[in-house]
């Protein structure tokens, strides 16, 4: 409801009231069936925000940029219950200190989705205590070869619990 800053609803809340004290929707809707992914349209929308951000302020410019990659962790299958945690506080943080409205509501296809969809996100996550958003063994390549070393215990593994 209200394009990508307004909110997600499911199809049990369509007896909702499309109206002010309700679902605000400044005139749009837009209706999804079960076909689509909506990891995939919340990701268009997230990436919408942070192409669109003026970059005026910090927290929209940084935390529209943020909140892309830290979804994008989660979606691909590299993230932690950690990570959902810490996608939430980037949300919180957009919403709260973003200078205008574009970056107030930047964050609502996450937070709306995450309210209603939780188990989604659940069935993303690795078990693990935490995989970096990049990757760090790879990363440390040049430095065995300065080593020399190219044994198990110079390269780093994450852990399944
Ligand atoms: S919140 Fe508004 S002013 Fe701030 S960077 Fe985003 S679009 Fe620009």
């Amino acid at each position: 409801m209200g394009g990508p800053s307004g909110t997600f609803i499911t199809v049990e809340e369509s007896h909702r009231l499309l109206a002010y004290e309700d679902l605000a929707t400044g005139g749009s809707f837009i209706v999804f069936n079960n076909s689509r992914s909506i990891f995939q349209i919340v990701k268009n929308f997230t990436d919408f925000f942070a192409h669109e951000s003026c970059g005026f302020c910090t927290p929209c410019r940084v935390g529209t940029s943020l909140l892309q990659k830290q979804l994008d962790k989660i979606v691909l299958g590299h993230g932690s219950a950690g990570d959902v945690v810490e996608l939430e506080r980037i949300a919180g943080l957009l919403r709260q200190y973003s200078h205008c409205g574009l970056g107030q509501t930047a964050a609502n296809p996450v937070l709306t989705t995450l309210e209603r969809y939780p188990e989604l996100y659940q069935q993303q996550l690795k078990k693990i205590s935490y995989e970096p958003g990049f990757d760090l063994d790879a990363a440390l390549q040049v430095a065995r070869q300065m080593a020399g070393r190219n044994d198990a215990a110079a390269h780093l593994q994450q852990v399944e619990e």
